[in-house]
């Protein structure tokens, strides 16, 4: 008997023993995803869901369970966004599901869609992959973390994935990390920003705990580290993480890791550690193209039941290019606009609603920003990237600068030279040629810059 099978079954004994009401509203979208040894694991769409089965209908479900089959002992439920995607009734019957839930206080209507970060793990359900839309921009990313998935520890291990702000590389370590729980439940998984770690091994060295912190990272199958280049810098969590790593290594644990910039490019980074990064499979996010930011749109409109014209969708796509942080913040905003009027924008009020964005944008980038993140990004100092030295590790970083103070700003090579220590702009130009040349390579040197791009371009 399939897992679907079960479910059905046991979902028509459910069905006679609660109101239509009830049924609809707690039932529906909701599957077996796994089943195990006696245990059987449901998944629901959001946490409101999640609680209220286990608190009301945990004895009704287990009960209809064990009359398909015998040997369930346990239930178990998940919160699955996979869950909330099923095509259900649209518009008019989700009308009449929320007509049935007359019974919820305010705030439980409010909870009733809400995901929630789950206290052991750390993972938040509303990261998964059919939400996470996937482009040649995060292609390699996506198939490297798919195979993960079926043979965790077992495949590429560390994964290592690095890209801009708002890339989506936060989503993409959570879905993994999501869909692991789903297919098997008994794997411990963890996922904790650099900052959470480094806050856990200071706190665990002032307390003299280290023994139990130690214990606490080792025990996990899975360990996810958001954000690994804030470790940069930091000596005795660097030790401490190094440790950990070789021994969930060594166990073939999976370490999942991520951060804005490659490992070599992380300033302060234990040699060891960066070697150990280097040494499993390491892939970049970029930024999608227009035909995927449409799509990307086009999913989160789906997601809301909104429907926007391809007009709309075009100029937003069009006009707003860094990345998937950015899209969402326009379309939030225009989405705004909908639920105060209770009306589609014209073409003209999306112009206008974007403006400021769009604006803000082109003017908030100035050459001084492009010298302090180029600078910040090869951990050299703006003093240094502007004077006359012409030291071998000066001379690359300068040129890269040149080099997106022509693309970024379109600005003349007379004012390059001359913010750049008052060169001439022959060097100017010879930079921006020598860059441009070796950019087309598709090496390090492409991957620097799409780094620097997004992070001059981050916050907006
Ligand atoms: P990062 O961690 O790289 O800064 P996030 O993972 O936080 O970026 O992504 C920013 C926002 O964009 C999130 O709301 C996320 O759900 C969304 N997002 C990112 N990538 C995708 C994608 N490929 N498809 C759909 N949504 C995405
Ligand atoms: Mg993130």
């Amino acid at each position: 008997m399939t897992n679907h099978e079960l479910w059905q079954t046991a979902q028509g004994e459910i069905e006679l023993s609660i109101s239509k009401a009830s049924y609809i509203t707690w039932f529906q979208n909701t599957n077996v995803s796994s089943k195990k040894e006696g245990q059987v694991t449901i998944g629901v769409p959001n946490a409101f869901t999640k609680e209220w089965l286990e608190n009301k209908y945990n004895k009704l479900i287990l009960k209809a369970l064990r009359s398909v089959s015998k040997e369930i002992k346990e239930i178990k439920y998940i919160i699955d966004c996979e869950n909330n995607k099923k095509e259900t009734p649209k518009t008019k019957k989700t009308k009449a599901l929320k007509d049935v839930k007359p019974d919820l206080t305010a705030k439980e209507q409010l909870n009733f869609n809400q995901f929630k970060v789950d206290r052991k793990t750390n993972l938040n359900a509303r990261y998964c992959f059919s939400n996470f839309v996937v482009g040649s921009f995060n292609e390699l990313a996506h198939a490297a973390a798919q195979s993960i998935i079926k043979n965790p520890g077992n495949t590429y291990n560390p994964f290592f994935i690095y890209g801009g702000t708002g890339a989506g590389k936060t989503h993409l370590l959570q879905a993994v990390g999501n869909a692991i729980t789903k297919s098997d439940p008994s794997k411990k998984i963890l996922y904790v920003s650099s900052e959470r770690f480094t806050q856990d091994v200071v706190s665990a060295i002032a307390d003299r705990e280290m023994e139990k912190l130690k214990s606490f990272y080792r025990k996990v199958d899975v360990l996810i580290i958001d954000d690994i280049q804030f470790l940069g810098g930091k000596e005795r969590t660097q030790e401490e993480f190094f440790h950990t790593f070789n021994a969930l290594y060594e166990n073939n644990k999976q370490i999942i890791l991520s951060s804005d910039k490659p490992p070599k490019a992380i300033p302060t980074l234990e040699d060891r550690l960066r070697s150990r990064f280097e040494g499993g499979m390491i892939a970049d996010i970029g930024y999608p193209d227009l035909e995927t930011r449409v799509v990307i749109l086009k999913t989160k409109l789906k997601e809301l039941e909104i429907e926007l014209s391809d007009e709309v969708l075009n100029y937003i796509a069009t006009n707003v290019q860094n990345n998937v942080r950015e899209l969402e913040g326009a379309l939030n905003k225009i989405i705004a606009f909908i639920r105060l009027n209770n009306a589609t924008p014209t073409q003209d009020q999306v112009v206008k609603i974007l403006k400021t964005i769009i604006l803000d944008h082109k003017k908030r980038i100035s050459h001084k920003d492009i010298i302090k993140v180029v600078s910040d990004f090869y951990d050299i100092k703006i003093e240094e990237i502007i004077n006359r030295s012409r030291r071998k590790e000066m001379v690359r970083p300068r040129q890269v600068a040149m080099y997106l103070l022509r693309t970024e700003l379109k600005s003349s090579y007379p004012f390059i030279g001359n913010k750049l220590g008052g060169r001439d702009h022959t060097t100017a130009m010879y930079a921006y040629e020598k860059i441009g040349k070796e950019k087309e390579d598709k090496g390090l040197l492409s991957e620097e810059l799409e780094t620097i791009r997004q992070q001059l371009y981050r916050n907006q």
